[in-house]
């Protein structure tokens, strides 16, 4: 996704201006991630901050449903020129204005949003996840399945029980 910075290229440092955007991710061709973004000119280029918002779509930890869960992230980043005249060594680590005026935040975008994507996520905090033996959903169904035994101790009592209860 390019914009042009060149209109206000020629302008005083400080200079700003908002742009709102619709990103349809390349990685994702299903996900779309809207926003604006406030660019500001500055001695090495323009900097860029980006208030972003998407829906996500996971996959529930443990009931393995998909669900969606909208997302909202920012960022500020640096644009520089190729080749201005500066000593700073951090400029090596910002994008880079294209020849032609455009500054592309596409990549900036991708990389923010891999690194907002919340990791472990689960439907709702009270989901009941699947049995471990039949495995249904028991958000949506109780099965019918006793809970195991699988506590030694516990394996010991009920042939104790089932001893004593036993017709003599
Ligand atoms: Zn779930
Ligand atoms: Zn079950």
């Amino acid at each position: 996704m390019k914009i042009n910075v060149e209109s206000i290229a020629s302008g005083k440092i400080g200079e700003k201006f908002e742009h709102d955007f619709t990103y349809e991710m390349q990685s994702d061709i299903n996900r779309v991630v809207k926003g604006k973004l406030f660019v500001m000119k500055t001695n090495y280029g323009f900097n860029v901050r980006a208030n972003c918002f998407t829906n996500l779509k996971h996959t529930c930890g443990r009931c393995l449903e998909s669900f969606e869960s909208p997302l909202e992230f920012s960022f500020s980043e640096r644009f520089s020129k190729e080749n201005h005249p500066t000593s700073e060594s951090t400029m090596k680590d910002d994008f880079r204005i294209e020849v032609d005026g455009n500054i592309d935040v596409s990549q900036a975008i991708e990389q923010y949003l891999i690194i907002e994507t919340p990791f472990n996520t689960v439907c709702s905090n009270d989901c009941k996840g699947l049995c471990q033996q039949c495995g249904a959903n028991l958000n949506q169904d109780e099965c019918s399945c006793t809970p195991r035994l699988s506590n030694p101790a516990w394996e010991n009592l009920r042939d104790l029980w089932e001893n004593k209860t036993k017709p003599v």
